[in-house]
C-alpha cells in the first residue's frame, strides 16, 4: 500500500497580493509553455465536486502572466546577485549551495542582513566582467508563489508523504489562490500538477468562528447588521 498524502493549507497562511499584472501582447513565452500545460493538467485531475474544474479551467485560461516579484520590504526573498560593473545576473549552483547553507543555519532573513559578499562564496567573480563587487535583488517573492511551492517544500521532504498528493483540500476561494498556483507552479517545474484529486471544502469552524456568528446574529436581531452568516 503506498502512504496517502492529503495537503490541507490552513487558512490566513497566504495574502493575496493587491498587485496588477498588465496583460502581455502576443503569445509570450508563458501562453507557449506553463499556459497550455497546465490547462492539460486540469483535465487530468479529479475536481471534487466537478464543477471546480470548470472555475480553475476558466481563471487559469484568462489570467496573465505570472508575475512573480514584489516590491514589499518583508517577505521570501529572489536570491540573486548583479554585477555592480556590468550589471548581469549573477547565479551559479556554487553561490546557490553556499546560500542554502546560509539559510539553513540563520533564516531566510539573512539575506537582508548581509551584504552581498557576506552571502557569496570568497572569491567570488562575475563571469562576464571578472569584477568582485556586486548588488543584490531587493524585490521578494509573491506570497502565492511561497504557498505554491509547498507540494516541493512538505510533499518531497518527507518520508512519510508522496509527490503527487492524493488530493488538495482548502477553501472554495482557493481556486484564484492555492490551487492556482500550486498547479502552475507544479507544472513549470515538474511539468505536471502537483495533485491527483482537488476537493475545496466549506470552511471549517472553531470557537472564535462560533463567537463571531453568535455576535453577527445578535446583530441580526437588533437590525444592525452589516455582515453576513456564511454557513
Ligand atoms: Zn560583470
Amino acid at each position: 500500500m503506498f502512504p496517502c498524502s492529503i495537503l490541507i493549507r490552513t487558512a490566513g497562511a497566504a495574502r493575496n497580493p493587491s498587485f496588477s499584472v498588465p496583460r502581455s501582447s502576443g503569445l509570450s513565452p508563458w501562453r507557449k509553455t506553463i499556459w497550455q500545460k497546465a490547462l492539460a493538467c486540469i483535465n487530468e485531475v479529479k475536481w471534487i465536486p466537478s464543477w471546480g474544474r470548470y472555475r480553475i479551467y476558466g481563471m487559469v485560461e484568462n489570467r496573465p502572466d505570472w508575475c512573480i516579484s514584489r516590491q514589499r520590504l518583508w517577505g521570501v526573498p529572489i536570491t540573486v546577485f548583479y554585477c555592480a560593473k556590468c550589471k548581469n545576473e549573477v547565479l551559479t549552483q556554487e553561490i546557490l549551495d553556499h546560500l542554502v547553507e546560509l539559510v539553513e543555519k540563520g533564516g531566510a532573513d539573512v539575506w537582508f542582513e548581509k551584504e552581498p559578499k557576506d552571502l557569496m562564496p570568497k572569491h567570488t567573480t562575475c563571469p562576464h566582467c571578472k569584477n568582485t563587487e556586486f548588488t543584490k535583488e531587493v524585490n521578494i517573492l509573491d506570497v502565492w508563489f511561497d504557498s505554491g511551492v509547498s507540494h516541493a517544500a512538505v510533499l518531497e521532504k518527507r518520508k512519510d508523504l508522496s509527490s503527487p498528493c492524493d488530493m488538495y483540500l482548502e477553501g472554495s476561494d482557493q481556486h484564484r489562490g492555492w490551487f492556482h498556483s500550486s498547479l502552475l507552479e507544479s507544472v513549470g517545474t515538474r511539468g505536471r500538477a502537483p495533485y491527483k484529486k482537488c476537493s475545496h471544502a466549506r470552511f471549517c469552524c472553531g470557537r472564535r468562528r462560533q463567537e463571531n456568528v453568535q455576535i453577527c446574529r445578535q446583530r441580526h436581531r437588533r437590525g444592525r447588521s452589516d455582515c453576513q452568516i456564511r454557513r
